[in-house]
């Protein structure tokens, strides 16, 4: 069942058309440690996007990975990046999506500082 998510201001708001995950990746790299991202994957065609128009871009490294944010409140709501089959993938940050109880998630540690 698709699920609901948005910034914490409601100026973005998206639906990701795939089940609500149980699962999330925890990364310690210099970004998601930073902004304690808890991510789930999804094809960037599953995202529907409203108020698109509000995010802005952050990009840094190779510059790989689109890192979008509210420019009214600066949450993280989801990044863009080509998946290792040439794919558009988004990775949705789970705490901008309320029906996830994040205490419940299992959560899957990735060592992205090391790479
Ligand atoms: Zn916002």
């Amino acid at each position: 069942m698709p699920y609901d998510g948005s910034c914490h201001c409601g100026a973005v708001t998206f639906t990701v058309d795939a089940d609500t995950p149980t699962q999330a990746l925890s990364c310690n790299c210099s970004i998601c440690r930073r902004k304690g991202l808890l991510l789930t994957f999804v094809p960037r065609s599953a995202v529907t996007i409203r108020g698109e128009e509000a995010l802005r871009e952050y990009l840094f490294n190779t510059h790989k990975i689109s890192h979008r944010f509210c420019t009214t409140c600066g949450s993280e709501t989801f990044a863009f990046a080509q998946t290792p089959d040439g794919g558009e993938g988004c990775a949705v940050n789970l705490r901008c999506v309320p029906a996830v109880d994040l205490a419940a998630l299992e959560i899957q540690h990735y060592d992205g500082a090391s790479r």
